[in-house]
């Protein structure tokens, strides 16, 4: 059993979604130390093409060596003292996350809700506190498909650090860090990235680096530490503090040069393209997307699951018949709603048709 040859999957949840080529390519490459000269441009790539996608020119840009949840963990842990004020936004799972994450780090959590598949208001998040340390909002919130504002919160944010989840706007609709006044911004390789899970894209402004603490309650992700072998002491030598995952690094790489080879606009087009044609072809269906066409993401589509239809059977008949992975839906939408992701390399054309076609064989449509 274990030797046999794992299938072809079309990867069309909430992540992950196939990976580049290229990352296959690099994956393929012959395994590097972490101080290797070889190794360390190719760091030194990856986080110059990171700003570039960040549109960002924080010094400090770099990948995470974890999932994107430790983002946004060390977004938090690096910046926040107990009884300090965050304010988060909250209109699905992710945004949960960000409030339990604050909480356990011992903010004290204001918590600016929304329905899920509604945007949350930039004045309420902006008035729910006077004096707030943090104003945290997820930019693409994958549990829903909502797009909630970004540049409203960076404009008027005041003396507050503005950090923001771009786990699956990031590649996939624009991200403007230094134009939104983005403070501390994180992401994930498998969603609009095409690669792998395995690491978290994260860029911190100069504001944010001064405002971090000295001592962060958790050793790994403790930037200041982490630092010093990312970016070296200044004069380019670079201090072990984990090994990094060198292999991942060269594969996530890979990505990035692809993405900016195709051009971070061509990339946007292609998946605007393919989401709004994935959902007019669920309207066509006659099926019901949850969120309001304003706030709708491309890369990820919210749609409801008709009356008397089993939507596990339906889940479990896309990937054993066709080969495609749709996801299910989670928290108050769970056996409602399927999320389709059209998220980086899978973000075509000819993919969308592939799953309208055995949806509607599926569905009977
Ligand atoms: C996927 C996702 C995360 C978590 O990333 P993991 O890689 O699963 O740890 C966080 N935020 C959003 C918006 C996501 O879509």
């Amino acid at each position: 059993m274990a030797s046999m040859p794992l299938p072809q999957r079309l990867l069309m949840g909430p992540g992950p979604s196939n990976p580049y080529p290229e990352v296959a390519a690099a994956s393929a490459a012959p395994l590097l130390g972490h101080l290797d000269p070889a190794f360390l441009v190719e760091l030194d790539e990856a986080m110059a093409r990171l700003r570039s996608i960040f549109a960002t020119n924080n010094p400090l840009t770099f990948p995470i060596s974890a999932t994107g949840s430790a983002g946004m963990e060390a977004a938090f842990v690096n910046v926040l003292e107990p009884g300090d004020v965050v304010v988060v936004g909250i209109n699905g799972l992710f945004g949960q996350r960000m409030a339990e994450v604050a909480s356990r780090h011992g903010a004290e959590v204001v918590a600016v809700e929304a329905a899920w598949g509604e945007p949350i208001d930039p004045e309420a998040l902006l008035g729910a506190h006077p004096n707030p340390k943090v104003l945290a909002i997820v930019h693409a919130e994958t549990s829903t498909g909502v797009r909630n504002e970004v540049a409203a919160l960076g404009a008027a944010k005041g003396d507050a650090l503005l950090l923001v989840d771009t786990v699956t706007s990031l590649a996939g609709c624009p991200v403007e860090v230094d134009a939104w006044g983005v403070d501390l911004a994180y992401s994930g390789t498998q969603k609009c990235l095409g690669v792998p899970p395995g690491l978290a894209p994260f860029t911190a402004s100069p504001r944010a680096v001064e405002a971090f603490v000295a001592r962060p309650s958790s050793w790994y992700l403790d930037l200041g530490l982490v630092a010093a072998y990312v970016s070296g002491d200044g004069s380019g030598g670079r201090s072990y503090h984990h090994t990094a995952p060198t292999g991942q690094v060269v594969a996530l790489n890979a990505a990035l040069g692809a993405i900016l080879a195709e051009g971070l606009e061509a990339g946007f087009a292609r998946h605007e393209e393919a989401g709004r044609r994935l959902q007019a072809g669920l309207e066509a269906m006659e099926l019901e997307l949850l969120v309001d066409a304003p706030h709708r993401l491309a890369q990820l589509t919210t749609v409801r699951v008709p009356d008397g239809v089993d939507e596990a059977a339906v889940r479990t008949q896309l990937r054993d018949r066709y080969g495609i992975e749709i996801g299910a839906g989670v928290g108050p939408l769970a056996g409602r709603v399927w999320r389709i992701g059209c998220m980086g390399h899978t973000a075509r054309l000819a993919n969308v048709e592939a799953l309208l076609g055995a949806l509607a064989e599926v569905l009977g449509r």
